[in-house]
């Protein structure tokens, strides 16, 4: 599979971008940066977006790509989260007041809904064209889910935001031809604490949750914060595991 990394940190200015990525050109996994890194007509190939939990900077353009699959002759786009990341989601975002609920107006040009939600329950299993996902819940501030995806006998995990877990290794390690592991390291090993208080690793618990997975895949760490940037990718080579990378903005062919 292709795995296109728009955005691959936990923070943004004119050269560092908020968590977006896009699978085979179809698939996007969160939605921090999509609309601002794709043209429109790759904006309309996009038929599913899943989203791990609704801190604005993993949707940031989600409002965006729904508002100009509106304006082209596309089928609906599916928004897939697990079912209580979609509800806030409607309730706080698409609700009228912040942006319109757009599953509820036909686009003229299509004549169909610009997108379409789907719910899922953790840890089930459902099929989208010719990807398997499964939500499987984190450890974050706020409800949050990662999902596996598989996709043409190839799966990869994207945990999305996440202190120390449990849940989805256990799928991962059960899970066939795992390619390549997506979690993150936010916070430098001397900012443990804040790390720890807002759900999120560092380094040094990167370092714990490896152990924990058994696959040998390539395990990346996404969503650094800017200014910490190096301090982290040294402190990710330190822990001399081949598995462990940072993850870059880049294609990627798993
Ligand atoms: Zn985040
Ligand atoms: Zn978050």
């Amino acid at each position: 599979m292709r795995l296109k990394v728009l955005g691959a940190y936990g923070a943004s200015d004119a050269e560092h971008n908020l968590t977006g990525y896009l699978i085979d050109d179809w698939f996007a996994v969160d939605a921090g940066t999509l609309t601002s890194k794709l043209s429109f007509a790759q904006q309309g190939r996009i038929q599913g977006v899943f989203i791990t939990h609704p801190h604005a900077d993993h949707i940031r353009d989600l409002p965006h790509l729904i508002h100009n699959r509106f304006s082209q002759n596309v089928g609906s786009l599916t928004i897939f989260a697990a079912r209580d990341v979609l509800d806030l989601l409607v309730r706080d975002v698409f609700n009228g007041i912040v942006w319109p609920d757009f599953s509820e107006i036909v686009s003229p040009l299509s004549g169909k809904p610009a997108v379409h939600y789907r719910a899922l329950t953790p840890g089930k299993r459902i099929t989208f064209n010719d990807v398997a996902l499964t939500a499987v819940p984190v450890d974050h501030q706020i409800p949050a889910s990662g999902v596996i995806l598989e996709l043409n006998g190839q799966s990869i995990v994207f945990t999305g935001d996440t202190g120390p877990t449990q849940e989805i290794w256990k799928r991962t390690n059960k899970t066939p031809n795992v390619v390549a592991v997506v979690t993150e390291a936010s916070f430098p090993n001397d900012q443990q604490a804040l790390a720890d208080e807002t759900a999120h690793l560092s380094p040094q618990t990167f370092g714990e949750e490896l152990k924990k997975i058994t696959v040998d895949a390539p395990v990346y760490a996404s969503h650094r914060k800017i200014p910490y940037e190096r301090d982290i990718e040294s402190q990710i080579r330190n822990l001399r595991d081949r598995r462990a990378r940072v993850l870059l903005e880049k294609n990627y062919t798993l």
